[in-house]
């Protein structure tokens, strides 16, 4: 692991950091609607100016820059408090899939439009029973002529009420042991059969759905990889969600960290400021240190991507200890507010606009999300540790 930068992906960084100056997102909308056209907009900027896939191939629309360069691009935007990108599946989990398994023509057909977020996508993996266990997915697709015929139902599809394409992982040979029989397909988001329900969550917001596809005719062309290969494109998939996406999140929870420590200083109880009692400095002195903890361990996870092109299930252990430590950091916040972490955005006398408590609550998807805590434990000790399986 080499943590310093060359001379170029430092010009890189100078360049970035002039035109995100030059060129702020501006203030993002509460509304849902009016943030995803915010969303693609913000997106469709930073594309035109050169700035998205910064380690895609330049044929597909790409900067075709280093990894390291990507890291730089994330650490800026972070560094900037630039919005989450509206697409986030296409850009972290659909695009580098398609990269490494698609073929010539589905790379030209849909990876420009992925970075320039004229195409948003969604992941449909998740059903009502088949979560932490995916491969017990049920969702049937049969060919007819040169289409899948698709029925089923998923869930906890985030952003589908957006998407224009899913990832959907589909069973195509009932008979066959349950990771052989599934085949990856792109599911036109828009086709006649597809039913997007939302469903809301402890924070309020409503980035999640059920997608029930009754009917759906999908190409034989949509498949990506082999049909009934697909369990080797989803565990891809995946690994993408756990290393890829965690680096860019955990750079996030430096900079809710840094507001934390700002506010504390602000924060006056029982006659004094929060970051004056002994109590609140040591868990702040603890989060930092945790900080810096998944940082190297980001960095780490990163080294072995740049020796082996893909992440590996290293990303686990990331994922695992960013999305625990990042809700002991907003535990934190909440004790240090008492009382008032009741008062939710919109209140009167709330603290911080009522940041923290709402993060807090959002938060308790991180260690479910992309799979649970439990089941990165199960995949450190078996696959990272080579312990034997647990049960068995
Ligand atoms: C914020 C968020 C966004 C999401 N976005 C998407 C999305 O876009 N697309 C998508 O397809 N899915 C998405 N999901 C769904 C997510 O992948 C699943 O929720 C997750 O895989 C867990 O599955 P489950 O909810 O069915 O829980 P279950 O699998 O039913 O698990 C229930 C509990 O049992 C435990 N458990 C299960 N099996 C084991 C085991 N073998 N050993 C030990 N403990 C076990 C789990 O850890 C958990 O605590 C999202 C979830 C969240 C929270």
């Amino acid at each position: 692991m080499d943590l310093s930068y060359a001379p170029q992906e430092e010009r890189f960084r100078a360049e970035l950091r002039a035109w995100l100056q030059q060129n702020p997102p501006g203030p993002e909308p509460e509304q849902m609607g009016e943030w995803v056209a915010y969303g693609k907009a913000w997106q469709r900027r930073l594309y035109d100016a050169g700035w998205c896939g910064i380690a895609w191939p330049q044929a597909y629309g790409g900067r075709g820059a280093t990894l390291i360069e990507q890291v730089i691009f994330q650490e800026e935007m972070a560094r900037a408090r630039t919005p989450m990108l509206i697409n986030l599946a296409g850009l972290t989990m659909g695009g580098p899939v398609l990269i490494t398994h698609g073929t010539e023509e589905q790379k030209r057909r849909y990876l420009k439009n992925i970075l320039s977020a004229e195409e948003i996508w969604c992941q449909g993996f998740s059903e009502p029973n088949a979560g932490s266990d995916l491969a017990a997915l049920k969702t049937r697709a049969v060919l007819d002529g040169d289409d899948f015929i698709v029925n089923g139902q998923k869930v906890w599809t985030s952003f589908a009420r957006y998407a224009d394409w899913c990832m959907l992982l589909v069973r195509t040979d009932p008979d066959a042991p349950k990771h052989k029989g599934i085949t990856f397909l792109l599911a036109d988001m828009h086709s006649p059969g597809v039913t997007v329900r939302p469903l809301r969550q402890i924070s309020g917001d409503e980035d999640f759905n059920e997608v029930f596809f009754e009917e759906v005719r999908v190409p034989r062309r949509n498949v990506i990889g082999q049909i009934n290969g697909g369990w080797e494109i989803a565990i891809t998939t995946l690994m993408h969600e756990r290393a890829t996406l965690t680096f860019s999140r955990q750079l996030q929870s430096r900079v809710a960290l840094t507001d934390l420590l700002a506010f504390t200083r602000n924060w006056r109880r029982y006659g004094r400021r929060a970051s004056d009692d002994p109590i609140v400095r040591q868990q702040l002195a603890q989060a930092v240190i945790e900080s810096e903890v998944i940082k190297y361990t980001a960095y780490r996870s990163l080294t072995k991507t740049l020796r082996g092109g893909v992440p590996g299930p290293e990303g686990s252990i990331e994922k695992l200890f960013w999305s625990e430590m990042y809700q002991r950091i907003l535990e934190t916040a909440l004790a240090i507010e008492g009382p008032y972490a009741q008062l939710l955005k919109g209140s009167a006398h709330v603290p911080d606009e009522g940041r923290w408590p709402h993060l807090m609550l959002y938060s308790r998807g991180r260690t479910i999300a992309a799979g649970s805590s439990e089941i990165q434990r199960n995949i450190v000790a078996e696959r990272v540790l080579g312990l034997p399986r647990g049960g068995k």
